[in-house]
């Protein structure tokens, strides 16, 4: 039993240990391997945006690769015809035609080809420059020196006669003083630009130039703003940054707020670039990432609100545990019987009656029957074989939650069995009930002596009115018929005065001897109290038979011999009355008929009884 619950207590801690250990080692996995998912998530989105910039990049380059080739083109072809020694006249008409050519392969922005060959500025649209208009001022006429050879993408500038956004693109001739330019108009440029624009507030798409000057933006007033001669723009942070650093991406602080920057390079050293707000971009990222730990918090909830109940119970069980260890202390055997399956659980028991339940355990009352037979005395079986009875228990259980029987055991050992009621079915007969036995010798003992004691009159040694009494109503409402006796000593107040009250005592002690000297070991002697006393003898029911009985009495007290008293005899006045087989009446009435009998008696000298109906 308690290695059973030892164990049952154990175990329940390690299981909740464990389960609280499993709970750990799972959170912590789960939350590295939603770090690493954030982690890789991140990557791929940051992948995607790098990737996406290329491609702007490349689409961007394609655009321009097509105006710089057709500026290559013409530049080669106006160096041969020089070579050849073609005209102004013939290369400004080489020229008009180029300028068709551009205007349908490259775009209908395009305002034509233009330069200065052999000094004189030539114009494929045919447009007349006016007088003070010096070419070789102008900046498609400086870049392209500067650039010695190579081509030149002269920054975006507002075209007067267009009201375009357009950019030169151009190139020096062979002789060094030659150049051939074309103007690129940039609204495709920047409908590409508007068309990548992510969506989201704060995000943008531009492209910028090599001296930070905004060819196209998503936003299209940006265009033409140089981000890197102003301060404090989110174009002039951002501007700082990117020619500060080689990464494909970055990441800058503006107004409180984070951007992520993707940037692609095009030809010429210009940037294709994706500004991303930061709240944008890992928006989605973020709310995943605030559920997942709202639903991790909630399952920890879960799980401590279950650990809590598991305490709980666990320390429920413990309470238990002890409870029934105290009984277990009380009680030597103890079985919570099902009396609908006819089955029994054991709770506490000795391993010498659990060899006796060979059957298992069903039939229940016929395995405690067995059980308590076995482990009551012989003048106990019977009573505990009726109380056992199982066709009366309903009934005795009815209107009580327990009843129980002291019975000796097998040891002489004073015990006492008790069914205990536990639940009932609805038609209120008994469902579960406990059968439970606990030594009570002690207990027994000690109040068998204090009922002796309180029973019994201190002075003579025989029962006192209390316990006497009780007694003979118990045998008259059980039945037993016979006869009963007052007696009084007659002037006894007289002995007291005389001899004094020790002597008075004597006297007393002397009678109640004669009493139980003269009536049989089963006859109720008793001492009412002062020099009154009464006896029961059952089966005396006739006169004759009750003489005898008061005749030795009689006999008994003449033999009284008390020196102090020297020649004084002790005389006794007795009444009697019968209580019949057939009779119904009450103590008091028999009480009252004796009494009569007394009464009758004392009117006469030395012992002399007076029989019921006997008048004087
Ligand atoms: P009667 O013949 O009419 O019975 O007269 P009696 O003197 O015996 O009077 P009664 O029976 O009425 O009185 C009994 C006396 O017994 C009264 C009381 O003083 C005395 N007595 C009562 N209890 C005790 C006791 O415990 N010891 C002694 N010594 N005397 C007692
Ligand atoms: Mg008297």
């Amino acid at each position: 039993m308690f290695d059973y619950l030892g164990y049952s207590q154990k175990s329940t801690k390690r299981i909740i240990w464990i389960f609280a250990l499993t709970m750990v080692i799972f959170t912590l996995l789960l939350c590295i391997n939603f770090y690493i998912l954030f982690q890789s998530t991140k990557t791929n989105i940051v992948g995607s945006g790098e990737h996406d910039a290329e491609q702007a990049a490349a689409e961007i380059d394609c655009f321009l690769i097509e105006s710089i080739d057709a500026v290559k083109y013409t530049a080669y072809r106006v160096d041969n015809m020089l070579d050849a020694g073609a005209s102004t006249d013939e290369i400004e008409q080489f020229l008009v035609e180029q300028t068709e050519v551009c205007r349908i392969e490259l775009n209908d922005d395009t305002t034509g080809v233009y330069g200065v060959v052999s000094g004189e500025y030539l114009d494929g649209v045919g447009w007349v420059p006016d007088e003070d208009y010096v070419p070789e001022e102008r900046q498609w006429y400086i870049a392209a020196k500067e650039n010695n050879g190579e081509v030149a993408l002269v920054s975006p500038y507002y075209d007067k006669q267009t009201g375009n956004m357009v950019m030169s693109i151009s190139k020096m001739l062979k002789d060094g003083k030659s150049v051939i330019s074309i103007d690129v108009g940039l609204d495709e440029l920047q409908s590409m630009t508007v068309k990548r624009l992510p969506e989201g507030a704060g995000n943008y798409t531009l492209v910028l130039d090599s001296d930070g000057v905004v060819v196209a933006h998503s936003a299209a007033s940006k265009r033409g703003e140089s981000y890197l001669s102003g301060t404090g723009t989110l174009g002039n942070v951002m501007a700082e940054k990117l020619f500060s650093t080689d990464a494909r991406h970055f990441e800058f602080q503006y107004n409180g707020n984070r951007y992520v920057v993707f940037s692609g390079k095009i030809e010429n050293d210009w940037y294709a670039l994706t500004i991303m707000n930061e709240n944008v971009l890992y928006g989605p990222l973020k709310i995943i990432y605030f559920m997942f730990f709202i639903v991790l918090i909630f399952f920890l909830g879960i799980i401590s609100l279950f650990f809590v109940k598991l305490n709980k119970r666990h320390i429920e069980t413990d309470n238990l545990n002890m409870q029934l260890r105290s009984i277990s202390s009380i009680y030597k055997i103890s079985y919570l019987i099902d009396f609908n399956t006819d089955t029994f659980e054991e709770i506490i028991s000795t391993d010498e009656i659990r060899a006796l339940l060979i059957n298992g355990q069903e039939h229940a009352m016929d395995t405690l029957k067995l059980i308590m037979n076995m482990k009551a005395s012989d003048i106990s079986k019977r009573s505990i074989e009726q109380f056992l009875d199982v066709s009366t228990l309903d009934e005795r259980l009815s209107n009580s939650k327990t009843i129980a029987i002291e019975f000796l055991n097998d040891n002489n050992i004073w015990c006492r069995g008790r069914f205990i009621v536990v639940d009932k079915n609805d038609d209120g007969t008994l469902r579960h009930a406990m059968w439970m036995v606990e030594v009570i010798d002690e207990e027994k003992r000690q109040r068998d002596n204090l009922q002796m004691l309180s029973e019994t009159d201190r002075m003579t040694g025989i029962l006192n009115r209390g316990g006497g009494e009780a007694k003979i109503r118990e045998m008259l409402d059980s039945g037993r018929s016979g006869m009963f006796c007052l007696m009084d000593a007659d002037k006894f107040k007289s002995i007291n005065d005389n001899y004094g009250h020790g002597v008075g005592d004597k006297v007393l002690i002397e009678i109640a001897n004669c009493l139980k000297k003269s009536f049989r070991d089963n006859d109720i002697v008793l001492r009412l109290g002062g020099d009154e006393f009464a006896a029961y003898a059952p089966t005396v029911l006739n006169e004759k038979v009750g003489q005898q009985i008061i005749d030795r009495f009689f006999y008994n007290i003449d033999l009284i011999n008390i020196p102090e008293l020297k020649d004084r005899k002790i005389c006794i006045s007795m009444g009697v009355a019968f209580y019949k087989p057939e009779d119904d009446f009450s103590f008091d009435e028999l009480y009252k008929r004796a009494d009569h009998g007394t009464y009758i008696s004392k009117k006469h000298e030395g012992n002399y009884v007076t029989f019921e109906g006997q008048e004087d």
